[in-house]
């Protein structure tokens, strides 16, 4: 499994992965087209489960953060 991130839709700051051998990306909740070597990368994780895991980790901390939506 190839190298992970987690990364952040620069039009709607939406969550998604995409693994290190994609270049461009469909956003899926806006539909637009991220230039992965562009995008603000979150976080990176070694596989699937563990980039799974830190999206779902990421997203709760958004919840519980309204006025923080950035994670820096
Ligand atoms: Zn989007």
């Amino acid at each position: 499994m190839p190298i992970t991130f987690i990364i952040e839709c620069n039009k709607c700051s939406g969550l998604l992965l995409a693994t290190i051998e994609q270049k461009t990306k469909t956003c899926p909740y806006c539909g637009a087209r991220i230039d992965l070597h562009r995008v603000k990368r979150l976080a990176k994780a070694e596989d699937a489960f563990s980039a799974s895991e830190m999206l779902r980790q990421i997203k709760s901390k958004r919840q519980s953060n309204p006025k923080r939506p950035k994670i820096t």
